[in-house]
Order: C-alpha cells, then sequence, then structure tokens
C-alpha cells in the first residue's frame, strides 16, 4: 500500500509537470512567433535561426531528367535517383537505397563520414539501369539533403553551424559541406555535381509542393524534429539581396532550438539535457522528437523503480542504462491494446529484463508512455500553429473570404509510425485552429518527400538550365 502511494504520488507529479492545457499551447505558439520575428530580423540571440535557404521557387511539375539526391539525416542515409518527364509524364522512375550510418561514424571525423557517403552514392550510381538516361556529355547532378543547421551561402553551398542529434565530429562546424562531399565524391572517381543543397525541412517542402499544390510548410517528426515554411521575402529583414522575383523566400526555422520558460520542462527532461551531446541546446527537439521520447520515459519508469518499487525490490540495472529504451518500443509499448497488455509484458521482459510485471505495473507504463508522447505532439502541434499564425493561415480573414486551402507537408519516422503521436498532433491542431479554419487546414503525410524534393531542386538549379 505504501508502494502504491508512493508511485501515485511519482505520476501525479510527472501528469502536473508535463501537462500542456491548450491556453499553454497557445502561449507557447505566440512565443514561437516572437522568436520567428527575431530570428528573421537577425537578432543574433533569436532562439530561432531562420535559416534562408536560397529556394525561392518551389517545383513546378515542369522539371525533367535524370537526379540524384542523397539525404543525410540521422541513422540512416538515403541515396535516391529519379527520372523526371516534366509536366505529363512527372516521376517516370524512382530507385532508392537506404544505408544505416554505422555509430562510431557520427561521432569520428568528417573526412571518415563522407568517404563513407560517396563510396555508398558511388555503388549506387553503378547499379543505374537502362531506363534512366542522362543526355550525351551531362554530368550527373545531385541534391543533397542536410539535415543539420547550414549557413547558406547560396543555394549549393553552405557552412555547417552545429551539429544535433547523437552526431559529434570535431572540425566540421564552419566547414562547407558541398566542399566537403564534392572532395569526397572526387576521391571515389565519382564525376558528379552537387546543385542544391537542402535541409530535409526544405526537400520536403518541395516534394510536398511538387504532389499538392497548396503546401505552405513541411515538418520533420524524426530522430529530431525541424520546420520549413514559404516567407514573404519583404518580410525578412535580414535579407540584404535583392528581392527575388517570386517575393518568396523558403526558410528553415531550425525550430528544434526553441526555448521558452513556458515549455514544461521537468526534472527529467532538465537531467536528460544536462548528460545529453549539446546540454542547454535543442530543448524544444529534446521535448518532441524520436531521439528523446523514448529516454524521457526510461527516466520516469527509473524514478518508480527507485521511489516506488515498480519493478520490485531491486531497480532493474539495464533500466539504468541511457537510451535502451527506444521510441519505436514506447510506440509498442503504447499501442498495445490486448486486454492483459501481453506486447508491453514482453518489452519490459526484452529492454528491462523484469519477466513477471503485474497487469498494474503495466498499466502504469502504458500511461507513462501517454503523458510523454501527448506532451510531444502537442508542443509538435502548437509549433505548426505558430507557423500558420505567421502567414496568416490560422484563421478566417476579417474580410469574410474563405481561407486559402492550406496544407503542412509532415515526414518522419515518428510521425509515420507513431499513431498515437501523429493522431493526438492533429486533434490538437484541430483544436489550436478552431472548427471553421482547421476545415482549411490539411496536415498530411509526404512520405520520403525529403528525398524527391531535393532532386527536383537540383533539377530546377541544373547547371544545364
Ligand atoms: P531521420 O530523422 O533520422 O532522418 P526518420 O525520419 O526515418 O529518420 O526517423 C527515424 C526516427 O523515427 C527514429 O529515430 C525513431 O525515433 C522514430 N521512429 C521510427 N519508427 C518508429 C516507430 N515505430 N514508433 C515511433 N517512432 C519511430
Ligand atoms: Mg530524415
Amino acid at each position: 500500500v505504501e508502494r502504491k502511494k508512493r508511485a501515485a504520488a511519482v505520476i501525479e507529479d510527472v501528469e502536473r509537470n508535463l501537462a500542456t492545457p491548450t491556453a499553454l499551447l497557445r502561449s507557447i505558439a505566440d512565443a514561437m512567433v516572437v522568436e520567428m520575428e527575431r530570428g528573421l530580423r537577425g537578432d543574433i540571440h533569436a532562439c530561432l535561426k531562420m535559416l534562408i535557404s536560397y529556394v525561392d521557387n518551389l517545383p513546378t511539375g515542369d522539371e525533367h531528367g535524370l537526379f540524384y539526391a542523397l539525404d543525410l539525416g540521422g541513422t540512416n542515409f538515403r541515396v535516391l535517383r529519379v527520372q523526371l518527364g516534366g509536366r505529363e509524364k512527372r516521376v517516370v522512375k524512382q530507385q532508392y537505397d537506404e544505408v544505416s550510418i554505422p555509430p562510431h561514424l557520427m561521432v569520428g571525423t568528417s573526412m571518415e563520414l563522407f568517404d563513407f557517403i560517396a563510396a555508398a552514392l558511388a555503388k549506387f550510381v553503378d547499379t543505374e539501369g537502362d531506363d534512366f538516361h542522362l543526355p550525351e556529355g551531362r554530368q550527373r547532378e545531385l541534391g543533397f539533403t542536410f539535415s543539420f543547421p547550414v549557413h547558406q551561402t547560396s543555394i549549393s553551398s553552405g557552412t555547417l553551424i552545429k551539429w544535433t542529434k547523437g552526431f559529434s565530429i570535431n572540425g566540421a562546424v564552419g566547414e562547407d559541406v558541398v566542399g566537403e562531399l564534392s572532395r569526397a565524391m572526387e576521391r571515389q572517381g565519382l564525376d558528379m555535381k552537387v546543385t542544391a543543397l537542402v535541409n530535409d525541412t526544405v526537400g520536403t517542402l518541395a516534394g510536398g509542393r511538387y504532389m499538392d499544390n497548396d503546401v505552405v510548410a513541411a515538418v520533420i517528426l524524426g530522430t529530431g524534429t525541424n520546420a520549413a515554411y514559404v516567407e514573404h521575402a519583404n518580410a525578412i529583414p535580414k535579407w540584404t539581396g535583392l528581392l527575388p522575383r517570386s517575393g518568396n523566400m523558403v526558410i528553415n526555422t531550425e525550430w528544434g532550438s526553441f526555448k521558452s520558460d513556458k515549455l514544461p520542462l521537468s526534472e527529467y527532461d532538465k537531467a536528460m539535457d544536462f548528460e545529453s551531446l549539446n546540454p542547454g541546446e535543442q530543448i524544444y527537439e529534446k521535448m518532441i522528437s524520436g531521439m528523446y521520447l523514448g529516454e524521457i520515459v526510461r527516466r520516469i519508469l527509473l524514478k518508480l523503480a527507485h521511489d516506488a518499487s515498480l519493478f520490485g525490490d531491486v531497480v532493474p540495472p539495464k533500466l539504468e542504462q541511457p537510451f535502451i529504451l527506444r521510441t519505436p518500443d514506447m510506440s509498442a509499448m503504447h499501442h498495445d491494446s490486448s486486454h492483459d497488455l501481453k506486447i508491453l509484458g514482453a518489452k519490459l521482459k526484452d529492454i528491462v529484463g523484469v519477466a513477471d510485471t503485474s497487469l498494474e505495473v503495466r498499466y502504469i507504463t502504458r500511461h507513462i508512455c501517454d503523458i510523454v508522447a501527448e506532451r510531444g505532439a502537442r508542443l509538435a502541434a502548437a509549433g505548426i500553429y505558430s507557423i500558420l499564425k505567421k502567414i496568416g493561415r490560422d484563421k478566417v480573414p476579417s474580410d469574410g473570404s474563405k481561407l486559402p486551402r492550406t496544407v503542412v507537408a509532415l515526414d518522419g519516422g515518428l510521425y509515420e509510425h507513431y499513431k498515437k503521436f501523429s493522431s493526438c498532433l492533429e486533434a490538437t491542431l484541430q483544436d489550436l485552429l478552431g472548427e471553421e479554419a482547421s476545415s482549411s487546414v490539411v496536415a498530411k503525410l509526404a512520405n520520403d518527400g525529403s528525398g524527391i524534393g531535393a532532386a527536383l531542386l537540383a533539377a530546377s538549379h541544373s547547371q544545364f538550365g
């Protein structure tokens, strides 16, 4: 009975500290809009960098030819080739390959990482079949999706600002990532030119727009989280170049680094952040994204094991191990709807090493998953709402006209596979928008949109015009 009381006290505390009432989400969205404006002014203290992508035109559908794309993001990287057939034929053929990045390369040297990538790319190019056509005398061209903050200097060049998501490679910060990739491709004897360097959010926006003309923003919910959207070029005070003819510029918000004292930051978040590779940074990302959700659950379960002997008299040693509970496992436990939570029980046995958990312990575990996933999904919805606010698509215009159809393209393993997360996100967005506006706003899965998007941008920025 004493144990139960102690467990109940911890759970209540977690519920209180991770709570995200709608009013709080609204004030978080307001704070994000303020940070977006600061970032667009170039305020160096802004926590949203609002990076200029140099993409001032999104794909039209007219793109044609053979193009490659390479997507370096988190745990995997993907290579892709696509034969584009213009307005009539669209995507004629597409092939891709996925390679997981050996963990030691994420914390090694940048030359090793880029050599590994270029080697895999060269191998992929070797398998190009006859159904892909490169016109005589033309060099192959590549769109490079690089899902880390980059200070772009043109559409096809930029320097790394910092690593995130478990990457930590010495000497790469400040370097031109296209230069590094190009040199690695040369070392492989691969004759290919990088004609577009894009963030994955920008790639997803481009790919999303190709599929649906009403896409105005893209959000990634995978290992990390980030968003991009189409901004009016004249709403970017820090842009000192000529105004693009389209009047638009795609902005990579880098919203993962959002920080605010309004965020419901618990002792578990603080401890996880403190022990991370990048303490004090990417606070919003650490509350939302796939790299971290399972770890937050583990930390709460560990507290319950210590304070309330949740898993018996001894704290299971495996539960002490950071990142042992991965978000896909958390998702599997959370979705267990069997009457005895059999799947959840098996997961606990597998991961934590506790064989016989009572039904009550299983319910508690699922409840913790629910609290952590719900907070992440609701905070992500607040972020999307803030972008819609920023571009005036959050409510029906006061002049009585209709709110134009507004599509947000979403991608990433977390959004794609964690059903309870994605449905909570969508419900929360509707709640924030209200009935009328939400009938014009669509959240749409843009599966692997960033790869095709990068290839499309490589096409529209081809050296061959
Ligand atoms: P990345 O973000 O690394 O480019 P993805 O978009 O494929 O790659 O996202 C991978 C991440 O998605 C994983 O790190 C994991 O956190 C999350 N994820 C993958 N599958 C699931 C799942 N079934 N349930 C919950 N999260 C998942
Ligand atoms: Mg990705």
